[in-house]
C-alpha cells in the first residue's frame, strides 16, 4: 500500500480546500505547534509538520518552550491557544518531559482544535461515533484501508499495541467498521500473540519493536499495516517475509508515516472550516 502516493493526493486536496477557505473568508487555516525542550526527534517531527503545513497553505504558529516549563505553565499556554481565534488546530508534540503531567496538558486543548486527536473528549467521540477528530495515525490507517477497498466488516483484525494514540484507537475504529478486533500487548503471551496474528485478516502492528511480527505468522492474503517506526527506518513487521504472504502490506518508510501527517493537515483544515463557519462548496 503506497502511503506516500495517497498522502500526496490527500495533501493536494487539503491544500485546495485551504486555498478556497482563505479566498472565501480572508483567514488562512492555522495550526499551532507546541514544542517542549529540544529532543532531537521531536524537533525533527515538528519541523517536518510545519514544512508540510506551509506547502499546503496552512499557516503554522510555532511555540517553543523550555524543557524546564511546569505543567501549569504548559496548560496555560495551551488554554491561551485554545482561546485564540486565529488558531484553528493545536498540536502538542510529545513526549513533553517526565516532570510534566502530559494528560493534563492534552486536556487543556479545546476539543474543536484537537486536530491531533489526543484529548479524552476526542477519544470518547470517536468511540461513540460522534463528530470529532481522530488520532492521526489510526485515522491515516483507516484512510489507507479505504483507498485500497479493504472493508473491515466481518474481518478478523488484530492490533498489536494499545497505546492511547495508536493501538487503542486503531482497534476502536476497526470495531466501528464492524471488524472482530483482538488486541495484543506486552502481557499477551508470545504464543497467543502469534496465534492471533495467524488468524487475522487485518494486522495492525503498533509495537515499536523492529521486525517483531514474523512473516511466517501472516495469513496468506492478509492485509498488513505496519505503523512501527524503529531505528534504521525499520518497521514492526518483518517486511520481506511478510510481503510474500500478505495480500496488501505497507512499507516502512512510505506507508503509515506520510498518512499521519496528511491526516493532521486535513483535520486542521476541517477545524478551520468549522470555526470559520465555511465548509467547502
Ligand atoms: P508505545 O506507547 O510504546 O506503545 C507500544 C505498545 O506495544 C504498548 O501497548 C505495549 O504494550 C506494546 N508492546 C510492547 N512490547 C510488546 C510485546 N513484547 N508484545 C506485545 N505488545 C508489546 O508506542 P506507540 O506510541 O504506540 O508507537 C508504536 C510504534 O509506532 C513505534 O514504533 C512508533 O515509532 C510508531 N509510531 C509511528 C507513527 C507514524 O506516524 N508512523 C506515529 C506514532 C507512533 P503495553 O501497553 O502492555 O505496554
Amino acid at each position: 500500500m503506497d502511503g506516500s502516493g495517497l498522502a500526496r493526493r490527500l495533501v493536494e486536496e487539503t491544500a485546495a480546500r485551504a486555498a478556497d477557505l482563505t479566498r472565501r473568508t480572508g483567514a488562512q487555516p492555522c495550526l499551532a505547534t507546541v514544542l517542549v525542550g529540544e529532543d532531537p526527534a521531536s524537533v525533527t517531527y515538528v519541523r517536518m509538520k510545519r514544512a508540510r503545513c506551509e506547502k499546503a497553505g496552512i499557516r503554522s504558529h510555532h511555540v517553543e518552550l523550555p524543557a524546564t516549563i511546569t505543567t501549569e505553565e504548559l496548560v496555560a499556554t495551551l488554554r491561551a491557544l485554545s482561546e485564540d481565534p486565529d488558531v484553528h488546530g493545536i498540536l502538542l508534540q510529545h513526549p513533553v518531559g517526565r516532570h510534566i503531567d502530559e494528560r493534563a496538558a492534552f486536556e487543556a486543548i479545546a476539543p474543536e482544535k484537537d486536530v491531533d486527536g489526543v484529548t479524552t473528549s476526542s477519544f470518547a467521540s470517536m468511540s461513540f461515533g460522534l463528530p470529532g477528530f481522530v488520532s492521526c495515525t489510526p485515522g491515516g490507517i483507516m484512510r489507507l484501508l479505504d483507498a485500497y477497498d479493504v472493508d473491515p466488516a466481518g474481518k478478523r483484525a488484530v492490533v498489536v499495541g494499545r497505546s492511547a494514540i495508536l493501538g487503542k484507537p486503531a482497534g476502536m475504529l476497526l470495531l466501528a467498521r464492524n471488524a472482530t478486533v483482538t488486541y495484543c500487548h506486552s502481557y499477551t503471551p508470545a504464543a497467543d500473540l502469534s496465534a492471533a496474528v495467524r488468524e487475522a485478516d487485518i494486522v495492525i502492528a503498533a509495537v515499536g519493536r523492529a521486525r517483531f511480527i514474523k512473516g511466517e505468522d501472516i495469513k496468506p492474503g492478509a492485509v498488513v499495516v505496519d505503523a512501527g517506526y524503529n531505528e534504521g527506518n525499520v518497521g514492526d513487521v518483518d517486511f520481506e517475509a511478510a510481503a510474500e504472504r500478505a495480500g496488501l502490506i505497507t512499507p516502512v518508510p512510505g506507508g503509515v508515516g506520510p498518512m499521519t501527517i496528511a491526516t493532521l493537515l486535513a483535520q486542521t483544515v476541517d477545524a478551520a472550516e468549522r470555526q470559520l463557519g465555511a465548509t467547502a462548496a
